[in-house]
């Protein structure tokens, strides 16, 4: 508490509203809410001094909200979206270094499923890093925020019953599980595109590594900065024996494959699909 109290003395057995204000945002429940722990104490030099309930809680203008938010809860239901579509919705999450391939082939594949008849999109490392993520650096901490809005932003296509194929180097495992574990089982399909460094780095498609290795860009995946290659992945596309067509076909089977399967359908409470 960092407010004096005003000069007005609450005795023995006596009720007072209070409005307590923190420095920093206290963690706090509702009495109505959770009973047990929406209680609070006044400690005066180690003696218990009153006690109170707790009735409300405001939080400042500038606090964030933190979690994840629920799935659509519309009227328009997750079963209605899948017979529209005649398709589940998935996140193909392509994973590599910078020049392996992956917004290569996360076009192909757009292009293949569009014509198919699938509601599909691809979200673009380069393209979110100049909108949604103008903000971020290449740091770790960064990086980590950049693939957090993208999975956020995966997952609310996902929750429309879209196909979302996205590529990101995403170069850290931890931060693409915390993405597989934001969506339902089955929805996240983690492909590595792989080629080795010295193929991806003569390919060269932006010119990056070039100014990487002589000082211009820092921070550099493959060169200045880590990537942790999945240790998992449900699929792995070698860009350096494969074609483009050879690579996009291969997860196009998988995909088929899982559908067949039922992987990725709406679920009930119980994880039965519906
Ligand atoms: P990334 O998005 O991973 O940074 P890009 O897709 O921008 O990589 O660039 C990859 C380059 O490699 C392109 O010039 C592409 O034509 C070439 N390439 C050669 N073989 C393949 C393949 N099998 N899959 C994808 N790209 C390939």
């Amino acid at each position: 508490v960092t407010r004096e109290l005003p000069s007005l003395t609450v005795h023995r057995d006596e009720v007072a509203d209070l409005g307590i204000r923190t420095s920093s945002p206290v963690a706090c429940d509702v009495a109505f809410e959770v009973g047990a722990t929406g209680r609070s104490a006044i400690v005066d030099c180690h003696d218990l001094a009153g006690g109170g309930v707790v009735l409300a809680h405001r939080r400042p203008e500038s606090q964030v909200l933190v979690g994840n938010p629920p799935s659509s809860h519309g009227k328009v239901t997750a079963e209605e979206r899948l017979a529209r579509n005649g398709h589940v919705g998935r996140v193909i999450w392509l994973t590599g270094l910078p020049g392996a391939g992956k917004s290569t082939i996360a076009v192909a594949l757009e292009r293949e499923l569009f014509n198919q008849g699938k509601q599909v999109y691809v979200l673009d490392g380069d393209r979110v890093r100049l909108g949604l993520a103008a903000d971020l650096t290449y740091s770790p901490e960064g990086r980590r925020e950049n693939i957090r809005r993208a999975g956020q932003v995966s997952r609310l296509f996902l929750d429309a019953g879209m196909i979302v194929v996205t590529a990101f180097i995403s170069p850290y495992r931890a931060d693409r599980d915390a993405v597989r574990a934001l969506l339902p089982s089955g929805a996240f399909v983690e492909v590595f595109v792989s080629a080795p460094l010295e193929i991806c780095e003569r390919r060269d498609p932006k010119g990056l590594y070039a100014k990487a290795r002589n000082g211009e860009v820092q921070s550099f995946t493959g060169v200045s900065a880590p990537y942790e290659p999945p240790l998992s992945p449900e699929i792995e596309v070698r860009t350096d024996t494969c074609t483009v067509t050879e690579c996009t076909c291969r997860i196009l089977d998988y995909l088929n494959q899982a559908s067949s399967m039922g992987a990725g359908l709406p679920r009930d409470q119980e994880g039965s699909p519906v």
